[in-house]
């Protein structure tokens, strides 16, 4: 029998079944141990520091028992602790992104995604540079500078170099004011020389979902194809940061097995990655299975409900306090709404998960990933952030400067990224009022640029945002701290 161990290469010891099970066998004889409850809620709260806050984060199994927790005023306390977590690293900011879908050709059986290869009725589609193009063209004239690029596992169909040239091509598309300024990359798990080429390309962050951790599971949710084979997706990771990637995104599907296995298991993987790499994951995303095409949510009996679903990303927020966390167009706006006040960071905006929507003029649904709940437009959720008392940030600088992987953390773990995130917003929000905005939304978003200005910490750093947000009224664009 495996045995748990956080700095093996080997899947089956640092997610180790046995150690989950005997979390969530703790987690369940403690969940009305105030005392240890109490403690923990003390561990994860954010403490004043000279340069700023410093949390301590939670081990998997501590975390566990907070999410076992049924105790109301415990729960209460935990969302409060969240939101304080929430002001103090990321403050009323939300980073904005797109997800770009560039190919549905896909040789695997994943059953809850309707990509799988035995879906013979949707029409398989791969864009080609010129489509990929008008594509970027199309996210930029709405405003995006952070894009997801997304495409089915196929050697032959979507190979490396069809991803290289496309990161490439999205790279050079300059339109109007338009640029997009990070390409992270959401492809299946490869070889070590493939992620050294993703990072030759100058992408932003590997994304790659882990959907389940639960292994028996992922063996009978992944019948066929590549992705079939648990350990080698398990440790894409370890190869990706092999690679030169410094920095790379988490997430699990939930909804496909036990919540409370997923949560340990998420945790754990970043606990991995940390002692073995010296820096934790850049994000964690939370998507929940949803309908598309040929899948049904209800078929999968591990289906979450909204409060879960809250405590579950509150808990995440407590644990990992240094990653962002990412919520899609998955989910409602109500949804959104709530989580955004509990942790998350970063938010996708006028999505469109088909390949070639962005082009199209209505929404196709035809080779959607899946159903997308919030269908405002990117004008309409920027306003609705601002007026929600968020600030909509479209910065992508942090990578441009070099400030990734141990150096981002180290930055973000001394509380002195707030000087770069929150002048990065309000010059990247201008931007986007100058040249994207409608009417409305410029108005609310000049009142918050205007009221937000005096709370730059930093004299200096307030003087020349300052200048660089009055410059932009003259037409010049891009500038970062
Ligand atoms: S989840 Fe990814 S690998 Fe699985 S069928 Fe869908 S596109 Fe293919
Ligand atoms: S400054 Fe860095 S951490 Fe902050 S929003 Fe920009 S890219 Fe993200």
């Amino acid at each position: 029998m495996a045995i748990y161990d956080v700095k093996s290469n080997k899947a089956e010891e640092f997610i180790n079944d046995g150690e989950i099970r005997e979390t969530l066998a703790y987690a369940e004889a403690n969940k009305h141990n105030e005392a240890l409850i109490d403690q923990i809620l003390e561990k994860a709260r954010p403490h004043k520091t000279a340069t700023g806050y410093h949390c301590a984060g939670l081990s998997h199994r501590e975390a566990s028992v907070l999410l076992a927790c049924d105790i109301p005023e415990k729960i209460e306390k935990i969302y409060q602790i969240a939101e304080e977590i929430k002001q103090a690293f990321y403050g009323n900011r939300i980073v904005i992104f797109a997800p770009l879908y560039l190919s549905n050709y896909c040789v695997n059986g994943c059953v809850y995604c309707p990509y799988h290869m035995k879906n013979k009725h949707i029409p398989r589609k791969k864009l080609t540079q010129e489509e990929v193009r008008a594509e970027v063209i199309a996210l930029q004239d709405m405003g995006h500078k952070r894009l997801a690029i997304e495409a089915g596992e196929d050697p032959v169909n979507n190979p490396i170099e069809y991803i290289l040239d496309c990161i490439k091509t999205i790279y050079s598309v300059h339109h109007k004011n338009g640029d997009i300024r990070r390409v992270n990359v959401n492809i299946a798990a490869t070889t070590v020389e493939n992620y050294r080429k993703l990072k030759e390309a100058g992408i932003g962050t590997y994304i790659l979902f882990q959907e389940t951790y639960h292994k028996e599971s992922y063996l009978k949710l992944h019948p066929t194809g590549p992705k079939h084979d648990y350990d080698y997706h398990t440790e894409a990771m370890d190869r990706a940061m092999e690679g030169g990637i410094d920095d790379v995104g988490l997430g699990v599907l939930f909804g496909l097995e036990l919540y409370k296995y997923e949560f340990a298991g998420l945790l754990m993987h970043a606990e991995h990655l940390e002692a073995v790499h010296g820096v934790g994951p850049h994000t964690i995303s939370v998507p929940r299975v949803k309908h598309a095409d040929d899948i049904d949510p209800d078929a999968f009996d591990n289906g979450i409900s909204d409060e879960i679903f809250a405590k579950l990303t509150a808990c995440i927020r407590l644990a990992v306090p240094y990653t962002g966390m990412i919520i899609s167009t998955r989910e409602s706006e109500a949804v959104r709404s709530q989580l955004l006040r509990l942790g998350i960071s970063q938010v996708s905006g006028g999505s469109r998960t088909s390949v070639g929507g962005y082009t199209e003029k209505e929404r196709p649904h035809d080779t959607e990933q899946f159903d997308v709940s919030d269908q405002r437009t990117l004008d309409e959720v920027v306003r609705w952030l601002m007026e929600n008392g968020h600030i909509p940030s479209f910065c992508t600088a942090c990578y441009r400067e070099g400030r990734t992987g141990d150096r981002f953390m180290a930055l973000c773990k001394s509380g002195q990224i707030v000087n770069c995130c929150h002048p990065n917003a309000l010059m990247t929000l201008k931007e986007y009022l100058e040249d994207y905005a409608s009417p409305e939304t410029r108005k609310v978003g000049m009142e918050v640029i205007e009221r937000e200005i005096p709370k730059i910490t930093n004299p200096k750093v307030r003087q020349i945002a300052v200048e660089h947000l009055h410059d932009m009224e003259g037409g010049k664009r891009d500038f970062r701290f």
